[in-house]
């Protein structure tokens, strides 16, 4: 039983205490005050139980408070808490290895962060020291981080200020088949399709040439004719699960490195399994990074991330010290390493597989049904459902439907997460061990909640 703290006392110090910023994106009107989790649940201070499908964000990957990487950490905690890695500790290395072997050659060298937006910090700084050049292109609607270098990676008026964070960084046309000018039925590798109809013949994609075309464009209008790097989500997150055409990575990995830039995959959301289908995004757009950049995932909530590179690229960082102090401390390597292991042994990579195809099916019965849910689409427990006003516009559902629509479902017991440029998209990345009932369960109460929104206009 919750004894702790209340309600209108939390509110207060909120007000007064904490970033303001948090005020301004707490989406919901009636706050969830959440005191502990367990796996896919979540109980607020009056012992209300959710069914947690966001994940802190795609962080909870194996569970929250799941049993074997809270004694992992607590063992840890027991032995020692921190020391600088100027001395040689074991969890490091233990972990080093351990998740060097989850990558394909040559991408074996680690550098251990503490969260995504570092990780990507020194991925560009690495990626224009051993390219020599400065440009890096990235997605319109991506987001890559809060830093001010990252935040000129990031393309989404919300996350940005005016301060010179562009410097350098290139967004190109986003290759969003469902709302982007080009895209159809079997452009993306998806279980489901999307209903938009398809402009493209049979086996060949029509609208990958055309967002190829765009990138094309960028490099011959807006960057020299030397790169640093490319930097892509294999699908987006914050995004709202935006998934390009099958080839499109691919001939976009190639005309990258041909300008002398390096391919990096942000898989701080997608990593570690949650694409189902395989362990990383980028292995199913059939290609091999330079560079991974890793977080949320990698510690279950612990904070934590890392960039994974070859060795020759890391040689070219080595001429320079790169210090961090908490980068690959002991706790959150025991803890990140037990999360390794916790995805083999419970088959959660598998779990996110059949769950999330069975869900997004599900979900597309829901969108045959239903005028405003527009696009179901992603792939394993990387899910996106995103609303519109109407199909045959297209136009986004407005911020204020969103926002009732997000509401009902939250006080029906289940918590799901919001993303696109537009605040349009809903974002279903749940802890991966959630079950078919759990999924049965979200599934009748968004069918109830659009119904009744749909009776009340
Ligand atoms: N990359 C991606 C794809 C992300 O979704 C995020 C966070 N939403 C980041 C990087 C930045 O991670 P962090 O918040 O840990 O700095």
């Amino acid at each position: 039983e919750y004894t702790g703290m209340s309600k209108e006392r939390m509110m207060e110090i909120r007000r007064k205490n904490c970033n303001p910023m948090i005020m301004k994106v707490t989406s919901y009107k009636k706050p969830v005050f959440i005191h502990q989790g367990h796996m896919q649940w979540l109980w607020d201070v009056d012992g209300k139980r959710y069914l947690d499908l966001f994940a802190g964000v795609a962080t909870v990957s194996v569970g929250h408070c799941h049993p074997k990487v809270t004694a992992a950490a607590e063992q840890q905690l027991k032995r020692l808490w921190h020391t600088t890695n100027i001395y040689v500790y074991p969890p490091l290395h233990e972990y080093c290895e351990k998740l060097a072997s989850y990558l394909p050659d040559p991408l074996k060298v680690v550098y251990l962060t503490n969260s995504g937006s570092e990780a990507n910090d020194l991925a560009m700084l690495m990626a224009r020291l051993y390219t020599g050049n400065f440009d890096i292109i990235t997605f319109r609607g991506s987001y890559h981080g809060g830093s001010p270098q990252t935040m000129g990676l990031t393309s989404n008026a919300a996350y940005k200020y005016p301060i010179a964070n562009g410097l350098g960084c290139t967004n190109t046309m986003c290759p969003d088949v469902f709302r982007g000018p080009w895209g159809g039925s079997h452009c993306r590798d998806s279980p489901v399709q999307t209903i938009r109809e398809c402009s493209c013949a049979q086996g060949y994609c029509m609208a990958n040439d055309q967002y190829i075309g765009q990138l094309k464009e960028t490099f011959a209008t807006s960057v020299p004719s030397r790169i640093a790097a490319f930097f892509g989500e294999p699908i987006q997150g914050v995004g709202g699960a935006v998934q390009y055409p099958k080839n499109y990575l691919k001939e976009a990995y190639k005309l990258v490195r041909e300008r002398g830039g390096v391919c990096i995959a942000d898989e701080v959301q997608t990593g570690f399994g949650r694409t189902g289908s395989h362990f990383w995004g980028f292995q199913g757009h059939d290609v091999i990074p330079d560079m991974v950049t890793m977080a949320k995932g990698i510690g279950n909530g612990f904070p934590m991330g890392a960039v994974v590179t070859t060795p020759e690229i890391a040689a070219s960082f080595a001429k320079g010290v790169h210090f961090n102090t908490f980068g690959g401390n002991p706790v959150a390597c025991a803890v990140a390493s037990s999360v390794l292991d916790t995805i083999k042994e419970d088959g959660a990579q598998q779990n996110s597989l059949n769950v999330g195809t069975y869900l997004m099916t599900e979900l597309a019965k829901l969108r045959d049904k239903y005028e405003i849910i527009g696009d179901v689409r992603g792939k394993g427990l990387q899910i996106g459902v995103e609303m519109v006003k109407d199909k045959a516009s297209r136009e986004p559902l407005p911020p204020e439907a969103m926002s009732e629509i997000f509401e009902d479902i939250k006080d029906m017991g289940v918590l799901i997460g919001k993303g696109g440029v537009y605040g349009q998209t809903f974002r279903i990345q749940p802890p991966m061990c959630i079950t078919k009932d759990d999924v049965d369960f979200f599934l009748s109460v968004l069918n109830k909640v659009v119904h009744s929104y749909m009776d009340r206009k």
